[in-house]
């Protein structure tokens, strides 16, 4: 369906970014699409969608634009190539333009320029616009990139204490059952089973909301260490996590 667009795409959007007086002369007058304006999909999706669920196999469940009311999410979209589908009224499509162009009943064109993607004229953005709008959403991808990464060693770093604390658990326990333990030593193991069990429910629960909370509550955690503590207490004193889709998803503390 973007057949007609092709020539354009494949025109390079500059020969030297390095180069101020770079000249857009050889370019097609009607303007051309930059395919990498375009947002990622993840990141367009989380924009587009409220209540976009966590993917699974990258792809995340929303609820449809395309019909209406739709009562449960039957859009699935891939959060890598954009591509989407919706399993009730059957809207389709392989990435973000597609997306845009469907929902909003427009061109390729107008898709590609509400998404901000279309040069519409020779110099109509400056290089020196352009360098700025670049590294304005490399920036923004950077730091997507950070938080992704920041979470996920949380995460890991969560799920490696729960591994510790039950393997000490497990020794003292073992040694709690031999008959040949003296007092003293029976003593320091039940001193140190106490103090697992405190630390193993705060590690279950972080871990727990790391793995099932929403986008923003997950945020806070991560960027906020001061609000960890009572994010946790929250969590063990409810017993349970609302996901995305608001459904209960229960701690269970080893
Ligand atoms: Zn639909």
């Amino acid at each position: 369906m973007h057949a007609d667009q092709l020539a354009c795409v494949t025109v390079p959007i500059m020969r030297d970014e390095s180069d101020p007086q770079v000249c857009f002369a050889d370019m097609p007058a009607r303007g051309f699409f930059r395919r990498e304006a375009v947002l990622p999909a993840a990141v367009f999706y989380a924009k587009e969608l409220p209540r976009l669920s966590r993917p699974s196999r990258g792809w995340a469940k929303a609820t449809c634009v395309f019909h209406h009311p739709d009562r449960h999410p039957s859009l699935s979209v891939n959060l890598a190539t954009g591509g989407f589908r919706c399993f009730s009224c059957g809207a389709k499509g392989g990435d973000v333009i597609d997306f845009v162009m469907q929902r909003d009943g427009v061109d390729f064109v107008t898709a590609a320029k509400s998404l901000g993607a279309w040069e519409s004229s020779c110099g109509s953005v400056s290089s020196a616009d352009f360098r700025k709008q670049k590294a304005e959403r490399e920036r923004r991808e950077q730091a997507a990139f950070d938080f992704r990464a920041a979470e996920k060693a949380l995460r890991l770093r969560y799920r490696h204490d729960i591994h510790t604390l039950e393997a000490v658990q497990r020794h003292a326990a073992e040694r709690l059952r031999d008959p040949s333990i003296t007092i003293p030593e029976t003593e320091e193991c039940w001193r140190r089973m106490a103090m697992v069990v405190s630390a193993l429910r705060g590690a279950s629960a972080a871990y727990h909301l790391l793995c099932f909370a929403p986008a923003p509550q997950r945020t806070e955690f991560v960027q906020r260490p001061h609000l960890r503590h009572a994010a946790v207490q929250s969590v063990l004193a409810h017993g349970f996590v609302r996901d995305d889709q608001g459904r209960m998803v229960e701690l269970v503390v080893p």
